[in-house]
């Protein structure tokens, strides 16, 4: 079922886009057949689990952190994380930045911005971005590397709504890439997009859609 799922997915995903596979609550053997299928990219919300997983798992695999990140867990997923899409505060990144000089990385991270009208998403606003960006404390980073922003759509059925935020979100993008990313080579990724939506956020400039249920089918618990 999950090989099915793939087939069908992969088809709609143009060349350019990345299918990030989110495998949060899910069992090894599940990530075990869509790697044997070709996927590298999976994505977990939990620093424990993903650090389980990556341990029992082939080490070609690429492990994206998506979820709320505190900073007491940057330490453990420092030495192998591939891209942290959920960086939220100035005092998030300084942790990372951190963390990643201990292990002598440059470390690979997304902005994530509010895009949603719900109260209970995180993210920055587009002003605390700056300000973020604007610091002396981010200008002397030097082992994190921010490649791109992320965001989630409000949870509803109206796509009018879904896909106005994901133009907001591909906005922040551009006036971020002219203000700060002009000369980088690296900040050119679009974390937007999920299992009910990953179609629209192709359509207004996603480069990684982040897909868990349609793949891997419902999970027990939300998380
Ligand atoms: C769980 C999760 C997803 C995947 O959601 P699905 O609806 O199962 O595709 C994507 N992004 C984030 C941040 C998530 O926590």
């Amino acid at each position: 079922m999950i090989q099915e799922n793939l087939q069908k997915i992969l088809a709609n995903i143009p060349e350019g886009v990345t299918l990030l596979a989110v495998s949060k609550t899910k069992p090894e053997s599940d990530i075990l057949e869509a790697y044997n299928y070709g996927i590298r990219n999976f994505g977990e919300n939990k620093v424990q689990e993903m650090v389980g997983k990556y341990e029992n798992l082939p080490k070609d695999i690429k492990w994206h952190l998506i979820g709320h990140l505190q900073t007491n867990k940057v330490k453990y997923m420092a030495s192998f994380v591939s891209l942290i899409h959920s960086v939220d505060s100035l005092n998030l990144l300084e942790t990372i930045n951190k963390e990643a000089v201990k292990v002598n990385r440059v470390i690979p991270c997304l902005l994530q911005f509010h895009i949603a009208s719900e109260e209970t998403k995180f993210g920055l606003s587009e002003d605390e971005a700056y300000a973020l960006l604007e610091s002396d404390s981010y200008k002397a980073m030097k082992n994190v590397e921010i490649c791109g922003v992320m965001g989630m759509a409000t949870n509803t059925e109206n796509m009018d709504v879904v896909r106005s935020e994901f133009k907001h979100l591909k906005q922040i993008f551009d006036n971020l890439h002219e203000k700060y990313f002009a000369a980088s080579t690296t900040f050119k990724t679009i974390s937007m997009g999920m299992s009910h939506d990953y179609q629209i956020a192709i359509e207004e400039g996603s480069t990684i859609v982040r897909i868990g249920s349609s793949i891997f089918g419902e999970r027990n618990y939300n998380v």
